[in-house]
C-alpha cells in the first residue's frame, strides 16, 4: 500500500513537467516567445529573455537547427571566424553574465584603428587613451560558446532544443476569430508542433521566419568575397591595432588576435578569392604583405595633393593630426584557417509584424567593412527586450503589434543610416576613377583632423 502511495505521488508531481513539456504534448502548449536560430543573435536574445525580471513566468524556447556549440576545451589555435566587439555589445554581454564567461576564455582587445587609401595613402585613424578599449576581437565559437554556457545556467527559465527546425508556419490573423488559433503555429520539421504568442526570426540572412510572414528585403550583391585567415606576426608586438587598407578590389584588414597572431579579413572579387585560396603558404602570405604594404595602386598626383593638404591641415590644426603607424608583417598563415565567405547586402522593409519580429542578419546584412553586423544584431537585442520587459510589466500581450512597432522604429533609425553609409563607403573605395579618389582623400583627411567630428564616428560605432 505505501508503495502505491509513493508511486501516485511520484506521478502526481511529474505530471505537471510533463505538461509543462510544450513539445511532447499531444495539445501543442502555447510559448510566449519562440526564437527561430540559435546563432549569436538569437542565443544572446534567449540569454536578454531568460535574464529579465519582468519576464521571468513566460515561457521561452529557443530553436536552433544546429547541434549544441560548447567549447569544453578551448583549442590552441585560434578559430577563422571572429568579430570585432563594440564597448556596447560587451555592455550588454556583460548584463546577462556572457562577458565574464568570453573573458575566461579568449579575447583581445584593440585600442586604435588605422585606416587608409591604397590609391593615395590618405589615413583615418581613431585612438582611445591607455585606460579604455576601442572593441574586442573574439571568436564566433568563443561568443557561441559563452551563450550557450550561460543559457544552460537558466534551463529553467529558457528551453533550448538543438537539431530542430521549423518547416512551416502558420499565422494568426490580426483580427479576433473563434475559429482560428490566435498564436503563431509552428511545424517542426520531426513532426513536432507548437505554438507561440510571439516568434522571433533570428534565423540568418536566409531568414526563413521573414520569408513565410511575406516580409520583402532589399538585397544586393557587392559583388565581392572575404577571404579569412589566421596569421602569425613576424614579432610579437602589443598588436592592439586594428588596421583596414582600402584597395582598389576591397578592404583588407588584420585584427588582433594576441601578441602574436592577428586575424584575416580581405574582400575582394570572387576570382581573385579563389586565386588566393588556391596560393600555397608562402605565396599567400606574400599577398598579404603586399596587400599592406605595396604602393603600386598609388597615383603620383594624388599623393602629392594629398600630401599638400595634409601639410596645410597639420598647420592649421596641429592637435588634429595622427602618427601613421606602420602595420605589422605576417610570417605564417595556419594550415587549415583560409577560407572563402560571399558578402553581400540586405534590409528587411519591415522588422515586425503581428506576432513577429526579425533581429540580426534576418533583418539586415552588411558588408563586414565596419565589422558591425553582429553588434547591430546585439543591439536589436537589447531594443527588443526592453520594449517587451516593459509590455510585459504593463500586463500586455507580448506578440502585440505596438511595442513591436517601437522596437522597429528605434532600430531602423539606428540601422538604416549605417547600413546605408557602409554601403556608399564600399561604393566610394571601389571606384578606380581619380577625381573621385582625389576627393575621397581630401574628405578622409579632412574628417581625420576634426577631432569632434571623428569622436562621434567613434561614439555611433561603439553602441
Ligand atoms: C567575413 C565576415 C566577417 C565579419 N566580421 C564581423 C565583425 O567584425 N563584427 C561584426 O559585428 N560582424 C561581423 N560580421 C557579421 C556577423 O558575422 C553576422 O552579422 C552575424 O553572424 C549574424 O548573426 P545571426 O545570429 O543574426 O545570424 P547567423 O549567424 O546566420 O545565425 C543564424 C542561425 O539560425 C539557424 N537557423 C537557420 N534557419 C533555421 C531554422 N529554420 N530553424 C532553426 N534554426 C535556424 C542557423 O543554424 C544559425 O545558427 C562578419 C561577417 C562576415 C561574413
Amino acid at each position: 500500500m505505501a508503495l502505491l502511495v509513493h508511486y501516485y505521488r511520484a506521478a502526481l508531481t511529474k505530471l505537471p513537467q510533463l505538461y509543462s513539456r510544450g513539445l511532447h504534448a499531444e495539445t501543442p502548449v502555447v510559448y510566449d516567445v519562440v526564437i527561430a536560430g540559435g546563432g549569436m543573435v538569437g542565443t544572446a536574445m534567449a540569454c536578454a529573455l531568460g535574464n529579465d525580471p519582468h519576464l521571468r513566468n513566460k515561457r521561452i524556447l529557443l530553436l536552433e537547427a544546429g547541434h549544441r556549440k560548447r567549447l569544453d576545451h578551448l583549442p590552441a589555435s585560434f578559430s577563422n571566424r571572429v568579430s570585432a566587439i563594440s564597448p556596447g555589445s560587451a555592455t550588454l554581454l556583460a548584463s546577462f553574465g556572457v562577458w565574464d564567461h568570453i573573458s575566461s576564455m579568449r579575447l583581445k582587445p584593440y585600442k586604435r584603428m588605422q585606416v587608409w587609401d591604397a590609391c593615395s595613402d590618405a589615413l583615418i585613424t581613431f585612438d582611445k587613451d591607455d585606460m579604455d578599449d576601442m572593441g574586442y576581437i573574439v571568436e564566433n565559437d568563443v561568443i557561441i560558446a559563452a551563450l550557450t554556457r550561460q543559457l544552460e545556467a537558466m534551463s529553467d527559465r529558457v528551453e533550448v532544443v538543438y537539431r530542430s527546425r521549423a518547416q512551416g508556419y502558420v499565422w494568426p490573423p490580426a483580427y479576433h476569430s473563434t475559429d482560428i488559433s490566435p498564436w503563431v503555429q509552428i511545424q517542426l520539421t520531426d513532426g513536432r508542433r507548437l505554438q507561440t504568442r510571439l516568434l522571433i526570426g533570428a534565423d540568418g540572412q536566409n531568414s526563413v521566419v521573414r520569408r513565410a510572414a511575406g516580409i520583402q528585403s532589399l538585397e544586393w550583391s557587392c559583388n565581392q568575397t572575404a577571404v579569412v585567415a589566421t596569421l602569425h606576426l613576424s614579432e610579437a608586438t602589443d598588436n592592439n591595432v586594428a588596421w583596414q587598407r582600402f584597395l582598389p578590389t576591397g578592404p583588407i584588414a588584420l585584427l588582433p588576435l594576441s601578441d602574436t597572431c592577428s586575424s584575416l579579413v580581405w574582400s575582394t572579387t570572387s576570382e581573385h578569392a579563389a586565386a588566393l585560396l588556391s596560393l600555397d603558404a608562402e605565396n599567400f602570405v606574400d599577398a598579404v604583405n603586399s596587400a599592406f604594404w605595396s604602393n603600386e595602386s598609388q597615383l603620383d598626383l594624388i599623393s602629392s595633393a594629398g600630401s599638400l593638404f595634409q601639410s596645410a591641415f597639420s598647420i592649421l590644426m596641429p592637435s588634429g593630426t595622427s602618427v601613421r603607424q606602420l602595420p605589422p608583417s605576417v610570417s605564417q598563415v595556419d594550415s587549415t584557417s583560409r577560407a572563402a565567405f560571399p558578402l553581400g547586402m540586405g534590409h528587411a522593409t519591415e522588422y515586425v509584424r503581428h506576432r513577429v519580429a526579425l533581429i540580426g542578419d534576418a533583418a539586415h546584412r552588411v558588408h563586414p567593412l565596419a565589422g558591425q553586423g553582429v553588434n547591430m544584431g546585439f543591439g536589436d537585442v537589447a531594443s527588443l527586450v526592453q520594449h517587451m520587459s516593459k509590455a510585459a510589466f504593463n500586463g500586455k500581450d507580448l506578440g502585440w503589434t505596438s511595442h513591436l512597432l517601437e522596437y522597429e522604429t528605434e532600430r531602423q533609425r539606428h540601422n538604416l543610416p549605417l547600413l546605408i553609409s557602409i554601403d556608399l563607403l564600399k561604393r566610394l573605395y571601389s571606384t578606380k576613377q581619380p577625381p573621385v579618389i582625389l576627393l575621397r582623400s581630401l574628405g578622409l583627411q579632412a574628417t581625420n583632423a576634426m577631432s569632434p567630428i571623428k569622436e562621434q564616428i567613434m561614439a555611433f560605432a561603439s553602441k
